[in-house]
């Protein structure tokens, strides 16, 4: 197989993803903001383009796995941008977290290129990507999903459409995290609830996992908060405020109250007071065991 394929953003997601295709044979031009980052694929097979526009040619097909939406528009429409280069025919296709509103105005700045928009946001931690296990929602025109369609199925182990409206694969992405980041808070309570009454935090959460909560949410999360094992982190907690800011947002903009959105919003925010972006997002379980006058354990 020689198709050629753009990737832009090699991070903690970005880099297993790009291994990924490399691996199920795609030619792939790769770039990142930080240079070092494409260093190892360019050893495994990469080449590495000079700018976001550069990575792929007209009628081609880009990924993006970037942080944020101001990230992503700026590859897309800034200076060297993958809008310009990608032309007739391309498709992006765009998979990090990101409001629905900001892949509506991508899929109208594409469409003025003769492009097409595909938001394929994931639900999987690192770990999942390097072992193609991702879980991968789309949304956008459906030839274009078709086209892109092998690529994906090299990154994850199941692909859900929810049809045409480029935003609506990020809306169930954020639906995603809200319910992920409800149930770390859960855990967080009840595991401090435990220890301040003497139970074993880590066999609290092995019973669970293995009888009325076995499902990977509770098992994986469980396992960091009964540990404290909040570093390093799979999904950084700078990140995580970004996703819980998003689901706000479109909770104020569809009228939609949220009040454990609220509640999540001050622990996030309260523990990037305290300096722990960089922790995993898990680390709001700090914040909760702080609370009931516990530290944490060497
Ligand atoms: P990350 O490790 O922090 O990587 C972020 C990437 O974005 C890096 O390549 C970074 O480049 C780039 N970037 C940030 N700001 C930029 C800018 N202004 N211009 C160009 N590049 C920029 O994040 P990640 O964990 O890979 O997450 C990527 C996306 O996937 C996020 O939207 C996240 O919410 C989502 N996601 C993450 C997980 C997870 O468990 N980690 C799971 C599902 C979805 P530099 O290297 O130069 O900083």
């Amino acid at each position: 197989m020689t198709t050629s394929v753009g990737f832009i953003g090699l991070g903690g997601m970005g880099q297993p993803m790009a291994r990924n295709l490399l691996k199920a044979g795609f030619a792939l031009r790769v770039f990142n903001r930080s240079v070092e980052k494409a260093r190892g694929l360019a050893d495994a097979g990469a080449q590495v383009a000079a700018n976001a526009g550069d990575t792929v040619r007209s009628g081609g097909v880009v990924f993006t796995m970037l942080a944020n939406d101001a990230a992503v528009e700026e590859v897309v429409l800034g200076q060297n941008g993958v809008a310009e280069s990608l032309g007739q025919g391309g498709i992006h296709v765009s998979m990090s977290t990101i409001a629905p509103e900001t892949s509506q105005r991508l899929a109208k700045a594409h469409a003025q290129h003769g492009s097409a928009y595909v938001a394929a946001p994931v639900f999987g931690r690192p770990e999942a990507a390097a072992a193609q296990k991702l879980w991968i929602c789309t949304s956008g025109p459906e030839a274009a999903k078709q086209l892109v369609r092998p690529m994906l199925e090299a990154l994850g182990q199941g692909i859900f459409d929810f049809g045409d409206d480029p935003g609506s694969a990020n809306v169930v992405k954020l639906c995603g995290n809200f319910l992920i980041a409800a149930a770390i808070e859960a855990i967080a309570e009840a595991t401090t609830l435990g220890e301040k009454n003497h139970i074993d935090r880590a066999a609290l959460i092995n019973f669970f996992a293995q009888t009325i909560l076995a499902c990977p949410i509770y098992q994986n999360y469980g396992r960091i908060i009964a540990n404290e094992a909040y570093e390093p982190a799979g999904f950084r907690l700078a990140l995580g405020l970004k996703d819980i800011n998003l689901v706000r947002d479109v909770g104020e903009s569809s009228r939609t109250p949220m009040p454990l959105a609220d509640l999540l919003h001050e622990r996030l925010l309260s523990a990037m007071a305290k300096g722990r972006e960089d922790m995993d997002w898990t680390a709001i379980g700090l914040g909760v065991s702080e609370n009931a006058g516990l530290r944490r354990k060497a």
